[in-house]
């Protein structure tokens, strides 16, 4: 999620903190710094890409701890994962408001959000016609990005 501010992020880390409380799971400090690399983060970022960062702060975290500590971070629904069909996944903040979309490019791995108000505004009106319910929903472009058309077709 991007335009998350760091105090948003400061925010969905004490909900972590709290909920790891409330689980009677232990707030080890491995955990907390795999935690606030992600609900800091303004990308979608995989595991690797999660390593790197702690790798870069000087943090020995094992992929075990991360790999963990991630399916924590969904269950609390603090984080999204994503699968945009890469062979692997991919995370964010889950600030829970306003919802937004992605733009996958096939060729360099790219995701990009957008927000849609009137889509938004139309999907359960699309699904009162076919007699549903809306509770949830998840739309992804895929396509090559604004960079890689100019780099193939520049
Ligand atoms: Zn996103
Ligand atoms: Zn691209």
């Amino acid at each position: 999620m991007a335009r998350l501010t760091s105090a948003e992020g400061e925010v969905l880390l004490d909900e972590f903190r709290r909920y790891l409380r409330d689980h009677g799971q232990p707030v080890t400090r491995p955990r907390d710094r795999v935690a606030r690399v992600v609900l800091r983060s303004d990308e979608h970022l995989s595991v690797e890409q999660i390593h790197q960062q702690l790798v870069q702060q000087g943090e020995a975290v094992g992929l075990a701890t991360i790999y963990r500590t991630l399916e924590l971070l969904e269950k609390s629904g603090l984080v999204r994962a994503h699968d945009f069909g890469q062979g692997f996944r991919r995370f964010e903040p889950n600030p829970g408001q306003g919802s937004h979309y992605h733009l996958i490019c096939l060729r360099c791995g790219r995701v990009e959000e957008f927000q849609h108000e009137r889509l938004e505004r139309m999907l359960p009106i699309i699904a009162d016609e076919h007699g549903y319910e809306a509770e949830r929903h998840r739309l992804e472009l895929y396509g090559t990005c604004r960079d890689c058309r100019r780099r193939a077709f520049g």
